[in-house]
């Protein structure tokens, strides 16, 4: 950093040290650099108003400049209201603050002049802007044209003068004495080919600009810059761990593998499927450490895939295991594991909390003499006691429920670490792939098996109920079998419950015995009784399913053609998404039904249109990504290391996509940053990498 911007801030003039504590507490500016990056959250232009007579016509915020007629505080409970009458030409509205307004009461004066920035509200035939942002003007003709900044504040610092036109005028005061003191650390090939301003450039039009062109500008430049160090990073991260992380070599395709595929191998694999085999078999043949995350939408045939990958890594004298994040699903990729390879001589084991302990020992012997082959279980899997002989490679299946401290305790268990393959289905989309794993290679199945039909999905309201029975009955005169699915939310259990066991109640009375035969599965049941049920409807002796959503991640029904989801808007969309890749498994026809009540939240409805509208596993995370925000996503934590101030990597896909390729130019160009060009960028590399955990990786 240079000498300006490391001086503390409580040297700027106009600052001093008791309005520079409050900078420091409040919002983290100790030095004229953290000033300089305590960047607006919008722009107002000053030269668009909007007159109080329009109100009533627009569902915008509205910026308005007028007159204060009178004011009040109002005592209402502990607190004080503040409300100001307001007025322009054309009309008036009431200000109000409910907290907070002290600051603002000192400079109301009866007939002062003031700017003002909110969304109004309707109450009654009166309109009223809750907490709106105002600045205080000379008069009518003070404020000049052009843009202004608008910054985050709060009460605290509101209260020593720093609401937004404040830190405007110590921003004002900065700008000047930084300039020729900006290190640029984009290099000027990168510059030129992007069209992109300097970084000092930006910096002061991000503060001042004089258009909102230049703030496009000056935004576009350092959103880049932030993607463009975060890629770089990556990259950076994934040429240190390949170089360092030796792997097993297991380059054998041998009998095993070959017998499978040629003799038990029941249907033809996909292209995608063959493709991703190819990849991951290229990878661990190699003699460098394989860290690959395999993406494929529900249904597109991961299993089959991990499978012949774990045959691979018995042809070459290794064992290999699979872990699930539940014991359902483990159970369901033993069963079928068990299946694929009942006419052959490989041993698969299964391991989870529930296995007896007698059992338990015998498996850990067997597992260290080599003699088990495959081990599936779930996290039981990470427990010390449990050693290999000889682990080659280890799957992983849905990630993003296992940490990835948890990940690293498999890892331990060997000296020379057993290739890793994470199975996700909840499709990620490509930008936050690259953000997130741009240190881990990537394969993808985006192709499923052939015969699938896309699942019709429809919303019904409460009100078409008895015509949603009436399509359930007669999929089941046609032999087909139907889910319905309640609800779990952790926090009100019980409730859940009793809105499970009342659904249950109304279907059995529309569903009688003898003639249908109606199943249930929920949380509180023991794991027995929900295995058999399970297996009751997976034999088809059963027709309904009714559950919460512990089948999310269940068993396989190819014959079930009707998924119907009960308060729809409570489920996410990747929840959503999976549950209804419970059906349409079969040739058959399949149906999602997602049931609300009239009154949902426009996400709610942005979730449900989106299920109807495609079955695309990747637009629909597309869409969840720009509803939740990456952080949701992916686990605050990760969201939180990345530390972008201006990017959006939902919003921003396009210079994600820029930075990469421009990243990945520069790899090549100048792999060990030598040129001249390249030194600022590679220092501030050097610190990134010290800064951060690494965290993708296994290690
Ligand atoms: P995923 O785990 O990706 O959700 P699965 O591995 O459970 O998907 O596969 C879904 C279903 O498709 C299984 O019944 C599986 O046997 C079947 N399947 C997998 N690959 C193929 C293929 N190439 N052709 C036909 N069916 C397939
Ligand atoms: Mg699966």
């Amino acid at each position: 950093m240079n000498n300006v911007l490391s001086t503390p801030i409580v040297y700027l003039k106009g600052v001093g040290p008791k309005r520079g504590e409050i900078l420091q507490k409040e919002a983290n500016i100790h030095t004229y650099y953290d000033l300089l990056h305590y960047y607006p959250f919008r722009y107002i232009d000053k030269s668009a108003y909007n007159n109080i007579s329009e109100i009533p016509q627009l569902t915008t915020p509205v910026q308005l400049k007028g007159q204060i007629i009178s004011y009040k505080q109002v005592k209402s409970g502990r607190a004080k209201r503040l409300e100001v009458k307001f007025e322009d030409a054309t009309g008036r509205v009431d200000l109000i603050w409910f907290k907070g307004g002290k600051w603002i009461v000192p400079k109301l004066k009866k007939g002062g002049w003031a700017k003002v920035y909110g969304r109004p509200k309707r109450y009654g035939s009166l309109y009223s802007i809750a907490h709106p942002e105002i600045e205080f003007l000379e008069n009518e003709n003070e404020d000049s044209l052009g843009l202004q900044a608008v910054y985050h504040s709060g009460e605290k610092l509101e209260n020593l003068g720093f609401h937004s036109k404040g830190i405007e005028r110590i921003i004002a005061q900065l700008l000047p004495q930084i300039k020729g003191q900006i290190d640029d650390i984009l290099p000027d090939w990168i510059k030129s080919d992007l069209n992109l301003i300097s970084r000092e450039d930006a910096l002061i039009n991000i503060h001042a600009p004089s258009s909102f062109e230049m703030v496009r500008r000056a935004q576009l430049r350092l959103k880049f810059e932030e993607l463009f160090i975060l890629q770089l990073e990556l990259l950076l991260r994934k040429e240190i761990t390949k170089k360092k992380i030796k792997g097993l070599k297991l380059e054998k395709v041998g009998d095993i593998f070959n017998e499978f595929y040629s003799q038990h191998l029941p249907f033809e694999l996909t292209n995608a499927q063959k493709r991703v085999i190819k990849e991951i078999r290229a990878d661990i043949g190699s003699g460098i450490h394989m860290n690959r995350l395999l993406q494929g939408d529900v249904g597109s045939g991961k299993t089959l895939v991990a499978l012949m990958v774990m045959l691979i890594a018995i042809d070459n004298g290794y064992q290999a295991c699979m872990m699930a994040p539940t014991e359902i699903l483990a159970n369901q990729h033993y069963n079928t594991l068990q299946d694929f390879l009942k006419k052959m001589d490989i041993r698969v084991e299964l391991l989870t909390g529930s296995t007896k302990k007698s059992e338990r020992k015998k498996l850990h012997e067997d597992l260290r003499s080599g003699a088990i082959h495959i081990l599936v279980g779930t996290h039981a899997l990470l427990e010390d006691v449990v050693q290999y002989k000889d682990l080659g490679i280890a799957i992983i299946d849905e990630q993003h429920r296992f940490g990835v401290a948890q990940r690293s305790r498999l890892w331990k268990k060997n000296t020379l670490p057993p290739h890793i393959l994470v199975m996700t289905a909840t499709p990620i989309p490509r930008t936050l792939a690259l953000t997130f794993y741009g240190d881990l290679d990537i394969s993808v199945i985006d192709e499923l098996p052939p015969g699938r039909k896309d699942v019709q999905t429809t919303h019904r309201f409460e009100s078409a109920r008895l015509n949603v029975f009436q399509f359930i009955e007669n999929e089941i005169a046609k032999g087909r079998q139907v889910y319905i699915v309640y609800p779990l939310i952790q926090e009100s259990e019980k409730l859940d419950y009793e809105n499970l066991l009342d659904g249950y109640e109304s279907i059995t009375r529309r569903f009688p015995l003898p003639k249908f035969k109606v199943s249930i599965v929920h949380g509180q049941m023991k794991a027995e009784a929900k295995d058999y049920e399970m297996a009751q409807f997976a034999a088809g002796k059963t027709d309904i399913m009714v559950a919460t959503t512990v089948i999310e991640v269940g068993v396989n029904v190819p014959n079930a053609s009707v998924m119907v989801i009960e308060s729809a808007q409570k489920f996410g969309l990747s929840q959503l998404h999976q549950l209804r890749g419970r059906v349409g498994r079969g040739a058959d026809q399949s149906y999602c039904i997602l049931m609300t009540n009239h009154k949902i939240s426009e996400d709610a409805k942005k979730r449900i249109a989106t299920m109807v509208e495609t079955n695309d596993g990747f637009k629909i995370s597309e869409v969840d990504l720009k509803l939740r925000g990456p952080g949701d996503i992916m686990g605050t934590q990760q969201s939180g290391i990345l530390n972008l101030k201006l990017a959006d990597l939902s919003r921003d896909a396009q210079i994600v996509k820029m930075a990469r390729l421009k990243a990945e130019e520069l790899m090549q160009k100048d792999p060990t940053f030598s040129e001249k060009d390249h030194q600022a960028l590679a220092k501030r590399l050097k610190k990134v990498l010290q800064s951060r955990p690494n965290w993708s990786r296994i290690s």
